[in-house]
């Protein structure tokens, strides 16, 4: 977890997501929405605001009502960690952008200078969504394209005082310029705004103290996950052993204010715990809180992996490491969630099938496994976001971080149904499918089943894919080295494309018809020959993994099909993909899966890297331009995220909670602000 390898792994995982995220596609009605759903809340700069839905929250017990509830609370009493993990300024300016924003001068200035008021009001919703000055994703820090001038002069019109200290950390760009900086041969630390370290503190010193404190033992300890190192010498803390000491997060502790809070709604939380198992891991949260023993931690990890059963879950806490320079430290977020009874029922379905699927692949017999056990994917509904979770958000989780407790206890892995969805019907009329599909006829299609057929793959992938097929006795896992990850991925892919084209998915009541397969093949080829080029930058090659499993696919079928059974033609300067034969570009998923089977079993390094150094690496330069021209036309943001529901407790005259309410009419400015006046506990300066 701690090395440059996984930091940069684990750096990839989240594009992913965030990606994942940019890439909207339109997809179909696959659950119906009163038509006055709201998806799309707000645009500004390259960030727009969705707003999600929470299907089944009225199947939910009212005890299970109350449990969500307590645990939302509990989410957002973090919000202002985060925004102070992120820079030691960034409360002060975010306040001093506030109390600007909201005083009585609000329409004098205004209409004083309309213009500099826009590009002010814009910065401070960009502050809300990135938690603070730098941009949540490039991490650069953005500059107000108001003055100065203009922001002291209003500030004293309007009678708000702040600490001048916050204006060059606004305005001047060589101040704090970079969030968290990977920059080689440059000090990691020192070079990062973050508020991981002390002012002062080198990354040699970090390291150091890292180094000196590090729990070798077989179930370690995560030293410095809920801490600050500073210099001691400028500090009443208690010293340790070296010049550096820990600052910990804890109630009493660093953002102690927030996390009493936060405790108290995990305290009120237990009442409505749905079994033993869960109330066991809410209170060994609670003690970690109180006490920030990292034993304890341990303990809250292994209690919450192991609890399976119960309906509603929840992440809360430090979690995270990608914004500590140094990767050790926790990022503070927080998600409430349920299951999603329908989806995790299909994917149970697709399990316990798993053995006809291996049986009917179209692998070489000697390749197969003898007894395969599906994997039962957990789907999720978010109930709330918080923290390093909100405005922008990860579609899946997968947790507990530690390596050692995911070895002995496993490990939740989950993706987030109701997120997916909102990007799908936000996306709805964006441009993006009259752009590159190649006729209304293969739109419609798409339309009908494009998300049902995205959804099947997913799970088809996941649950029975990357289990299906064996190894040759002999050849190892890392047989095909730095092509292992892109073979096996698309060994996943081709495995559930192959069979989302057959009949059984229609019998098992997966998919609603014969031809709805169909939306998914086309999806699949056009976004690996073409679309998923607008993810690169012009002159680059493909890297990451999954895009080169889905180009080797796209473009080992596009070469492979004599009979025309795809091709791309030329239409007014611009290029589509076109289908003429669905079977067929089954059968040759077919035949690719059985190579890349054999590729596998067989370890067949050689044949593995001429498979993705010839399919999946290189990208057509003159293509790549016209797909990026036509993507740029569309104007489409390429970072989204969201606001939460409102949940409102009804109470009885003694208090106790008989009913909660869901509301999804709070927009965007609104919830901010309303966040920072009802959820912000923390002192300007911690
Ligand atoms: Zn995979």
């Amino acid at each position: 977890m701690k090395n440059e390898v996984n930091r940069a792994f684990m750096a990839k995982k989240k594009i992913l997501f965030v990606l994942a995220a940019a890439l909207t596609l339109v997809a179909c009605q696959k659950k119906e929405q009163p038509q006055s759903f709201q998806y799309n809340v707000d645009k500004f700069y390259d960030l727009e605001i969705l707003r999600y839905d929470v299907p089944e929250f009225d199947s939910l017990s009212l005890q299970q009502k109350q449990l969500v509830y307590c645990l939302s609370e509990a989410a957002l009493w973090g919000r202002d960690i985060l925004f102070d993990q992120n820079g030691r300024y960034n409360l002060r300016i975010r306040r001093a952008c506030e109390a600007l924003y909201e005083s009585s001068n609000l329409q004098i200035l205004k209409s004083s200078n309309p213009e500099e008021f826009a590009a002010f009001e814009r910065y401070l919703k960009r502050v809300w969504f990135s938690n603070g000055i730098h941009h949540h994703y490039s991490e650069d820090k953005f500059l107000p394209e108001f003055s100065q001038e203009w922001f002291v002069a209003a500030c004293e019109q309007a009678g708000v005082t702040y600490d001048p200290a916050i204006l060059p950390v606004m305005f001047d760009p060589a101040v704090m310029p970079k969030r968290t900086t990977a920059q080689d041969g440059v000090d990691l630390v020192l070079n990062s705004a973050g508020n991981y370290y002390g002012e002062g503190v080198t990354q040699a010193e970090a390291e150091a103290w890292y180094a000196a404190h590090k729990d070798n033992s077989p179930e370690p300890l995560w030293i410095g996950l809920n801490s600050q190192l500073v210099k001691a010498d400028n500090s009443q803390f208690s010293i340790l052993n070296s010049q550096l000491v820990e600052r910990v997060y804890k109630v009493g502790g660093l953002y102690g204010e927030a996390l009493e809070h936060v405790v108290y709604w995990l305290r009120e939380a237990l009442k409505y715990a749905e079994n033993d198992a869960q109330k066991l891991a809410i209170e060994k949260m609670i003690a970690f809180n109180e006490t920030g023993d990292l034993k304890t931690f341990n303990e809250y990890c292994i209690a919450w992996v192991k609890d399976l059963d119960s309906r509603v879950d929840y992440v809360n806490g430090f979690t995270e490491t990608y914004s500590d320079p140094l990767g050790i430290t926790g990022t503070w977020e927080s998600m409430v969630n349920f299951k999603d009874l329908a989806a995790t029922k299909r994917t149970e379905t697709i399990s316990k099938n798993a053995q006809w699927f291996e049986d009917h692949s179209t692998t070489d017999p000697k390749y197969k496994k003898e007894e395969v056990k599906g994997v039962s994917a957990k789907v999720i509904t978010a109930a709330i976001l918080a923290g390093d979770c909100y405005p922008a958000t990860p579609i899946g989780i997968n947790l507990p971080n530690a390596n050692w407790i995911r070895k002995e206890y496993g490990s939740k892995s989950v993706t987030i149904d109701n997120l997916v969805h909102a990007y799908n019907e936000a996306a709805k009329g964006n441009g993006f499918n009259e752009e590159f599909m190649i006729d209304d006829e293969t739109r419609a299609l798409y339309e009908k089943y494009g998300a049902v057929c995205g959804d099947l793959h997913t799970d088809l992938h996941e649950c029975v894919g990357h289990g299906s097929g064996k190894l040759m006795p002999g050849v190892t896992k890392d047989a095909l080295k730095e092509h292992a990850s892109t073979i096996e991925e698309a060994r996943a892919d081709l495995f559930g494309l192959y069979f989302l084209g057959d009949p059984k998915l229609v019998e098992l009541g997966l998919l609603p018809s014969a031809d709805a397969y169909k939306a998914g093949y086309y999806q699949q080829q056009m976004n690996g020959l073409m679309t998923q080029l607008v993810r690169i930058e012009p002159g680059k090659d493909i890297e990451e993994a999954h895009m080169r499993n889905r180009q080797l696919i796209a473009n080992w079928v596009y070469e492979h099909a004599t009979n025309k059974e795809v091709e791309i033609i030329e239409r007014d300067g611009k290029h589509y993909l076109k289908v003429n034969d669905y079977e067929g570009l089954r059968r040759l998923y077919g035949e690719l899966l059985a190579e890349i089977q054999r590729i596998t079993s067989e370890g067949d390094y050689a044949a593995a890297k001429e498979m993705v150094e010839k399919y999946a690496v290189k990208v057509n330069p003159e293509l790549h331009q016209e797909i990026l021209a036509r993507y740029k036309k569309l104007n489409l943001a390429p970072y989204k995220g969201f606001v939460n529901p409102v949940y409102t407790a009804v109470r009885d005259a003694e208090g106790n909670i008989t009913d909660v309410q869901i509301d999804f009419s709070e927009g965007y400015v609104d919830q901010h602000l309303r966040y920072s006046k009802d959820y912000s506990p923390l002192p300007d300066v911690n």
